[in-house]
């Protein structure tokens, strides 16, 4: 038997863990699974991993080189550009194939009273002038913006609580990680009194039940878009990239 294709996923994401699990199982395939380091508690599949930035663009091509790597599989987040950036130079650098594993955009639907904005800043100045109860799911960075419009109560949900939050001092912490249930995020936007959620387009499952609980509640969404799609082929799941990554094996 041939020796199995080598393999690097670039991951952070459920779909990335997803491909991780059924590459484990397979034996045509030999994966490592990157993650930044950004997470505390990382929930790892049984892959062998790495953690760490590569040292930018030139690291990442040394890495692929060093390790013979053959194909690269860039399931980072939507809004990870710069990783994404980095992945195609250094592949095309390297002379190593590149696969996007991308999952599609949320799009608005009947009852649904969205907002699109481009980037955080714009989402901050959506909020008014007016002090309203708000519901941020964007992550740990990025709430810089925020602290530009303090007249709003904000509750901050991440997978991990923020080191030194530079909004508000009254801004409040919630450390979750999904999947999240409609109904809970229902009595969470009751309970909280929520006037408005901000958050970015990641897509997927996971942090969905949100934007049918603000639905349901005729609570308004600020949804700031995603960064231009990269172009490179993109599959959109994991058993998709899995077939990809076995092409001509
Ligand atoms: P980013 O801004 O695009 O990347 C910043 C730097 O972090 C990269 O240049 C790279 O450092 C390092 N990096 C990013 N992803 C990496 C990976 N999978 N393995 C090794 N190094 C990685 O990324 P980010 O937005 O901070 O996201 C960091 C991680 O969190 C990613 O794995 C992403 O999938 C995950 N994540 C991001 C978000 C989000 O909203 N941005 C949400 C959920 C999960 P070097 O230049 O040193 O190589």
């Amino acid at each position: 038997m041939a020796s199995p294709r080598k393999i690097l996923i670039l991951g952070g994401t459920t779909e990335a863990s997803a491909l991780a699990r059924l590459v484990a199982g397979d034996a045509r395939l030999d994966a490592v699974l990157s993650l930044a380091g950004r997470t505390r508690a990382p929930v790892l599949p049984p892959v062998p991993h790495r953690i760490g930035g590569f040292g930018g663009i030139d690291g990442l091509a040394g890495y692929l080189r060093r390790h013979a790597i053959e194909v690269v599989v860039d399931a980072t987040h939507p809004f990870a550009a710069q990783m994404t950036r980095h992945a195609i130079t250094a592949c095309a650098a390297a002379g190593v194939a590149l696969l996007r594993l991308d999952r599609p955009a949320w799009r608005a639907g009947a009852g649904d009273d969205w907002t699109e904005v481009s980037d955080m800043t714009e989402a901050a100045g959506t909020l008014g002038p007016l002090p309203r109860r708000v519901l941020l799911t964007i992550g740990q960075r990025d709430l810089a913006a925020f602290a530009d419009a303090p007249w709003h109560d904000y509750l901050v949900r991440s997978v991990d609580l923020p080191d030194s939050a530079s909004l508000p001092p009254s801004a409040r912490f919630i450390a979750a990680r999904g999947p999240f249930d409609e109904a809970d995020e229902r009595r969470l936007l009751r309970d909280e009194r929520i006037a408005v959620i901000v958050t970015k387009n990641s897509g997927g499952s996971a942090t969905q039940a949100k934007l049918a609980a603000a639905r349901a509640l005729g609570v308004p969404v600020v949804m700031v878009a995603r960064p231009p799609t990269p172009e490179v082929a993109t599959v959109a799941d994991a058993d998709a990239a899995h077939a990809w990554l076995l092409r001509g094996l």
